[in-house]
């Protein structure tokens, strides 16, 4: 193990001598303080290091010592309703033992050592195992079961098997190996935050994640095991999104990762999530969400650690089989600590001062994301879906991080602050953003929602472009230029934007909608755009079509019950009759 000095300190930057053993991102321990710190670069035996707290008062000639390990984290149970920071320190049981700050050079465990945990065997003695295999599982909380599987690059026989209770650095598995010597196996496995963890196939996304909102799901839907990037101008309604991404997306795991701007912002994270109810169980969303957190008092090297720290507690759950979503905000925090740390090193600056790096690192994020088959003989699958939101200084998305993610995402969500600033929530711009999965998820829809869903997708996207159209002309000229179809256009258009695409998360049934009320109320707008078109060509009034009474009932279709959906039969046929004696009038 390298034992070295220091010889500078430059921030959270120091470089060391006497490391020539060392190699490249090994952790170290700086000080005798035992700061934590990583290995970034190796120069003959000098060693440049980004330390992962403060330090202030440290000096020339302190040791350095490797701990020949890159950096790793614990995964095993205890992870769920923790919050940790950008290195795994567990925030909530340090600010237990030593109140708000963290002191420097704290030891604490990122998984709770003394606590027992009831694991119920899936394996027995004279079971062939090989690597990924789940041996058994423990209720990690209520709504969690966390598989423990077999490590990797362990296969061979169950020689004995736990059953009960166990803390997570307990043997509950003694397996002999094929080198037939005997392994312990502990409920808890490291795994280094920087490399992937292996899948034995990726597959294409083919489902959607469903979230139950509605210009989500319908006009830009991500796939289960997707990515998608979502900006957020201040006060434009990027947290409530997040939220609801959080509590209805079809997904068993959260892993949230804060880089908060200003310390408060972070903050407010970390006392809003935990109380946050979750509609899918009945508990708190802690009950299945992990939270890593960095404020701004905490190293710019812990932030750009984090967003790893954070794919990687996904992968884990994901190899057990689960679909986990990762939120990632913001990844502007941490590319910018990306650049101050790239800055410090003084590496030959890219644009606007990233490092040349940085597009290769933000694809190297999103790449862990996907629909996998794990590891182990059950075939189970697991998806990571990936939604990172972007902060671009004065929301100018031409900067270099946000055009970065959105050459790798598949999904955009635009928000806008001018919809905000109307209260058309959620703020997602129709115009400006897009899913890249539309093509690959239209058969899904077909089989599972409707053989119409693709074509009232794709209606309702040209009658929102021929409404911008159509405003553009109006702007130029005036309402008069434009003929009766035309202004019916701009009336369902409205329709959309109001009856549809504006959802109160705030109210209890709006909140969520679920894809075959979504297809039922698109298909009532759509009928309506079709029947007052017929009813204008034989020779009603505008006024008519666009006062029928039955649009009093579309307008409010948003807050029927998902267990009276058979009320939609009622209103489709109330249209229809309203419409036709328009239609048959015209025609006698
Ligand atoms: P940001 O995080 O972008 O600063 P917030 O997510 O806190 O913005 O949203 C600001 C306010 O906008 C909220 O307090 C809420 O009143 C309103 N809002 C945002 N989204 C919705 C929504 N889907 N339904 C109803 N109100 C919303």
């Amino acid at each position: 193990m390298a034992q070295g000095k220091i010889i500078k300190v430059a921030g959270s930057l120091i470089v060391a001598e006497g490391m020539s053993s060392a190699r490249m991102f090994d952790v170290v321990r700086v000080s005798k303080h035992r700061l934590i710190g990583e290995i970034l670069e190796l120069r003959g035996d000098q060693a440049s290091i980004q330390v992962y707290e403060e330090t202030s008062g440290l000096g020339p000639g302190e040791p350095v010592e490797s701990t020949g390990a890159p950096l790793s984290l614990e995964l095993g149970p205890g992870l769920i309703e923790s919050i940790f920071d950008g290195i795994q320190r567990p925030l909530n049981r340090i600010r237990e033992r030593a109140g708000d700050r963290i002191t420097r050079g704290i030891e604490e465990s990122a998984l709770n050592r003394e606590r027992e945990w009831d694991f119920v065997p899936q394996v027995q003695a004279g079971d062939e195992v090989r690597h990924g295999d789940i041996l058994g599982s423990v209720q990690e909380t209520a709504v969690v079961s966390h598989k423990i599987m077999l490590p990797k690059g362990l296969d061979g026989t169950v020689k004995s098997i736990h059953q009960g209770n166990a803390r997570v650095t307990d043997t509950i598995c003694v397996v002999e190996g094929k080198d037939g010597k005997e392994h312990q196996v502990t409920m808890m496995q490291r795994w280094p935050v920087r490399t992937g963890r292996p899948y034995q196939e990726k597959l294409s996304p083919k489902n959607p994640m469903i979230t139950g909102q509605r210009v989500i799901d319908t006009l830009f839907p991500i796939a289960s095991g997707g990515v998608a990037a979502i900006p957020g101008p201040f006060g434009s309604g990027k947290t409530v999104v997040q939220h609801q991404l959080a509590k209805w997306a079809e997904a068993d795991i959260i892993v949230y990762v804060g880089c908060g701007e200003r310390g408060n912002e972070m903050t407010d994270v970390l006392k809003e999530f935990p109380e946050l109810h979750d509609p899918r169980t009945g508990e708190t969303l802690m009950k299945r969400t992990v939270l890593i957190a960095n404020t701004s008092d905490m190293p710019v090297a812990a932030r750009e650690a984090s967003i790893y720290t954070g794919i990687t507690i996904a992968e884990y759950f994901r190899d057990m089989g689960y679909s986990v979503a990762i939120m990632a905000d913001s990844t502007s925090r941490w590319a910018e600590a990306l650049r101050e740390m790239s800055g410090r090193l003084e590496e030959m600056p890219g644009e606007e001062g990233y490092p040349a790096y940085l597009s290769s690192r933000i694809a190297e994020f999103y790449e862990r994301a996907g629909q996998v088959i794990c590891l182990g003989s059950d075939g189970r699958r697991g998806a990571i879906s990936a939604i990172g939101a972007v902060s671009p200084p004065g929301g100018d998305i031409s900067e270099p991080v946000s055009q970065a993610t959105l050459r790798i995402v598949k999904v955009f969500w635009g928000l806008s602050a001018q919809l905000a600033y109307r209260r058309h929530f959620p703020a997602i711009d129709w115009l400006l953003s897009y899913s890249l999965y539309s093509d690959n998820l239209a058969e899904w829809f077909t089989d599972h929602v409707s053989p119409e869903w693709n074509e009232l997708r794709l209606k309702t996207m040209t009658i929102l472009q021929d409404e911008s159209e159509l405003e553009e002309i109006v702007r130029l000229v005036g309402t008069d230029a434009l003929g009766w179809r035309d202004r019916l256009t701009m009336e369902v258009a409205r329709s959309i934007r109001e009856d549809y695409l504006h959802q109160n998360a705030f109210d209890e049934i709006d909140t969520y909608t679920s894809l075959t009320k979504q297809y039922r109320m698109l298909r009532l707008i759509l009928d309506f755009a079709e029947k007052g078109q017929q009813a204008l060509d034989s020779g009603a009034n505008l006024s008519e079509v666009i006062n029928l009474p039955v649009r009093e009932r579309i307008g409010r279709a948003k807050y029927i019950p998902e267990d009276n959906l058979a009320m939609f039969d009622d209103i489709e046929s109330e249209l229809a009759t309203q419409a036709n004696a328009l239609i048959n009038r015209g025609g006698l």
